[in-house]
């Protein structure tokens, strides 16, 4: 379960108590500020705090002294040549603070973005709970035939049932040694900072990570996109959510440049240039390696 109900109350409590204020707010994250979005099978990722909206993005460009904003299509615009430039320390003026529950493994791969602030769960001060992430049946899949770092076909029948098994069962027996080695009962009890060595990677923790809106932009563009592993997707997935209602051009304008645009290298570019004036071009006269053809070919059948 994400949230006790005791969690859901203290929750509710912050929600409820609302103050006036001179700061720029944005009516789509207000929506989504304290909720908590369910990720995984105990996780979830909810924003604590915020700062800025699209009109701060636009206010830092210009470097205003008021709003900074002109209509709506001019800032639009602003942002779009912004993203499309590389003029990235405007988004930095904006900010999101989130807490986050979630397995270890996928922690491990989220800590790599160097660029925010984080504070974790102290396992050395606090008892963990017996929280641990198991897929489910459909995200169980066999090791992929064509990419090392990925998965393939989900697992079956027999096979299926004895892995869930193994990964439940270790799971409950790491926990239950965790518990009893630091349990203080006829006994001195192992340190926390000790006893928590044993417990398996897909044991959850939580942190708040706070980030500026460049910084996460080029978090999600990495761990939204489909080459990332599934389990760190959907985190990104559900912040994505968020941050289309928080700064819905920002938002527009990463989809459409850096999500759903493609780099070309200027012999990728050639060869576009000799595609269009009716050259047949393949892998052997394009200049580029069989890896880079494929992905060039993909980028130009939408599949990249
Ligand atoms: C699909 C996928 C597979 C991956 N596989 C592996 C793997 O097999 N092994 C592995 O170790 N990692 C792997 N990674 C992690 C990856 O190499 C990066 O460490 C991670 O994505 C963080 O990216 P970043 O450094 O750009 O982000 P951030 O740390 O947030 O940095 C953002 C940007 O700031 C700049 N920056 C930050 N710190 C420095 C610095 N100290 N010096 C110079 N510039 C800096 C860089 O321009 C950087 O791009 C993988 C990532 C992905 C998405």
């Amino acid at each position: 379960m994400p949230l006790s109900p005791e969690q859901q109350a203290e929750i509710d409590a912050q929600r409820s108590e609302t103050q006036p204020t001179l700061r720029a707010v944005s009516a789509g994250m207000e929506a989504h500020l304290y909720t908590a979005k369910p990720v995984l099978d105990h996780g979830f990722v909810r924003v604590i705090d915020y700062m800025g909206d699209d009109a701060a993005i636009c206010q830092a460009a210009r470097v205003s002294y008021g709003r900074g904003t002109k209509s709506v299509s001019n800032d639009e615009g602003l942002i779009r040549y912004l993203m499309r430039h590389w003029h990235s320390t405007p988004f930095e003026m904006c900010e999101i603070k989130l807490h986050v529950k979630l397995p270890i493994f996928v922690a491990r791969q989220w800590i790599r973005h160097r660029t925010a602030n984080v504070n974790e769960y102290s396992a050395r001060y606090s008892i963990l709970d017996r929280e641990f992430y198991i897929p489910a049946p459909e995200h169980l899949a066999a090791q992929s035939v064509t990419n090392n770092q990925g998965r393939g076909e989900a697992l079956e029948g027999a096979e299926a049932d004895r892995v869930l098994r193994y990964l439940r069962d270790d799971a409950m027996r790491a926990f239950d040694h965790y518990e009893e080695m630091i349990s203080t009962e006829d006994q001195q009890g192992l340190a926390r900072e000790l006893a928590r060595m044993n417990l398996p990677a897909n044991t959850y923790t939580q942190w708040y990570w706070k980030v500026d809106l460049h910084n996460l932009l080029h978090f999600l563009r990495l761990r939204a996109d489909s080459h990332a592993q599934y389990e760190i997707r959907v985190y990104a997935d559900a912040i994505c959510e968020m941050v289309a209602d928080w700064v819905p051009f920002a938002y527009k304008a990463f989809e459409d440049y850096r999500m759903g645009g493609a780099q070309l290298s200027s012999t990728a570019l050639d060869c576009v240039r000799r595609m269009l004036k009716g050259e047949e071009v393949s892998q052997e006269t394009s200049g580029m390696s069989k890896g880079e053809w494929r992905e060039f070919k993909a980028v130009l059948d939408g599949e990249g």
